[in-house]
């Protein structure tokens, strides 16, 4: 892993969505299979956000986890794992975990998810930063097909995951959790937390969400977060500053 200072500074700078302690990224994919699932990591757009694809080796079934951008690139890992892509799933609805929904979706015909309580904010939440951020417009979010809940369960292939609804940094942030993962969005970071100085956010619900719905997995859980290294349940119960 390598320390980008440029991406770092970006990220900082314009879109710091966490408080992080330390910024290392590797802005290279990487490929990890763990049992009988493949996670591909890639960091996307200039808010460095990780964008997920997740399947099956056995079924070749897959999912997007936050399409934030670079759609291009992302249709392209898909088509090298070899994964038909099911569904996409966002863990909220900030513009730089959508940015390249609309252009994900119309390529693959996946079903689009997201929390019900989210589903307000897909409209006004990223066009309104981009706005803020005098960025160019994207093409706007399309409709969800299916609205999640806590405690839902998504099937892909014969891999399951639960959603769990962990609010504080937006209201319908969700993780994904299962086979020994749990994809946080950007509710935990590696040494890190959501922020909660946007509209909507509360610290006390993300705290709690972080408390009740992520610290209760087990230690050896691998944690992939919405930006930044991974990490896991067991180094950000010993050593995340914000949970002491
Ligand atoms: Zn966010
Ligand atoms: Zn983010």
């Amino acid at each position: 892993m390598r320390f980008n200072l440029l991406n770092g500074f970006i990220y900082q700078r314009f879109f710091p969505e966490c408080k992080l302690m330390l910024y290392f990224m590797n802005s290279t994919a990487k490929l990890l299979e763990r049992r009988a699932m493949i996670v591909k990591m890639l960091v996307v757009g200039p808010f460095a956000s990780n964008c997920y694809i997740v399947g099956s080796s056995s079924t070749k079934e897959g999912m997007i986890i936050d399409p934030g951008a670079e759609a291009g690139t992302i249709l392209r890992t898909v088509q090298q794992t070899g994964l038909s892509i099911s569904l996409i799933v966002v863990t909220h609805a900030h513009i730089d975990h959508v940015g390249a929904l609309r252009s994900v979706q119309e390529k693959t015909n996946a079903e689009f998810a997201l929390h019900e309580a989210e589903k307000g904010l897909l409209l006004t939440a990223p066009m309104r930063m981009l706005t803020s951020l005098g960025l160019s417009p994207i093409k706007s979010p399309p409709q969800p097909d299916r609205l999640l809940k806590d405690g839902d369960s998504i099937e892909i292939g014969d891999l399951h995951f639960e959603v769990l609804h962990t609010p504080g940094h937006s209201s319908g942030g969700i993780s994904l959790s299962g086979h020994g993962v749990v994809f946080s969005g950007d509710t935990l970071f590696n040494f890190g937390i959501g922020r909660t100085d946007f509209p909507g956010c509360s610290h006390e619900r993300l705290m709690k969400s972080i408390r009740e719905k992520l610290m209760v997995l087990p230690d050896e859980t691998i944690v992939y977060p919405g930006h930044g290294p991974l990490t896991t349940i067991g180094d950000e119960r010993r050593g995340n500053p914000f949970l002491r």
